[in-house]
């Protein structure tokens, strides 16, 4: 799906990010784990652009360069979906109106048509009921739920999740972990980045571990929750399981 080659991130802080990481990202669910500041979600930024890299490329598919001037940054967006840890749902508009925005503004779809997608989605996540209200009268998982329904609105090819439920109360953690198992199971490709190491154990293909602006590990779940390689891997499991 993705190819990247020798990706490196300095922020001008100096900050090395992300350190000449290279991997190929296959279909199906590919889930990201490691300590905080490993680079996880500067990663995950730079495969939808919304980073770019000091050094390296991405491609994607057939692609060029993603970073190479003239890329076609808004079409690439609707192929490549993004699903946000802090949902970024726009405040003044209706549940309905943010998951038609993109549609017409982006895919030209008609009013008509954007709604009744938006209400095939809606209705697949269960919150067809909140379609005419505001996101501040949802809870943290309806809204997530809401922002990954209007991601699937844009009929993306993969879908990229930054820590999904880290800002959601342990209740509502499942609901959204279930709409993104149904997805999984209906072959929607994703890259996952979480600490649910549960639910990245059952969901994910595959597995990548990374420390330190690296790749340090790279497997099956099994593999690494059972056979872990690297020290640094079996450290970090055992901190957070
Ligand atoms: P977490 O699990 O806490 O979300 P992460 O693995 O997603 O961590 P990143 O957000 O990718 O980590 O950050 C990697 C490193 O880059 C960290 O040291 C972070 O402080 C630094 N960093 C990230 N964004 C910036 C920025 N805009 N400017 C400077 N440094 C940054
Ligand atoms: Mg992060």
């Amino acid at each position: 799906l993705f190819t990247v080659n020798n990706l490196t991130k300095k922020f001008k802080n100096g900050v090395v990010a992300l350190d000449d990481v290279s991997v190929e990202i296959n279909q199906g669910v590919t889930v990201i784990i490691g300590p905080s500041g490993s680079g996880k979600s500067t990663i995950l930024r730079m495969l939808n652009a919304m980073e770019t890299p000091s050094s390296g490329e991405v491609f994607y598919k057939d692609t060029t360069n993603i970073f190479e001037k003239g890329f076609k940054l808004n079409l690439y967006r609707q192929k490549v979906g993004m699903v946000f840890q802090n949902f970024h749902l726009f405040p003044h508009l209706t549940v309905l109106k943010n998951l038609n925005l993109a549609q017409m503004n982006v895919l030209k779809r008609s009013e008509a048509e954007a709604t009744e997608i938006s209400i095939n989605y809606l209705t697949k996540v269960g919150l067809i009921d909140k379609k005419d209200v505001y996101p501040n009268q949802l809870s943290g998982g309806q809204k997530q739920r809401i922002a990954i329904a209007r991601s699937l609105c844009m009929n993306p090819d993969v879908i990229l999740f930054d820590e999904p439920t880290s800002a959601l109360d342990p209740e509502m953690i499942l609901e959204v972990l279930n709409v993104m198992q149904d997805l999984a199971n209906q072959g929607m490709n994703m890259i996952i980045v979480t600490h649910e190491m549960n639910f990245a154990r059952r969901v994910a293909d595959d597995l990548i571990v990374m420390d330190k602006g690296k790749i340090i590990e790279r497997n099956t779940p099994e593999e690494i929750f059972n056979n872990a390689k690297n020290p640094r891997t079996k450290e970090f499991l055992e901190r957070v399981i």
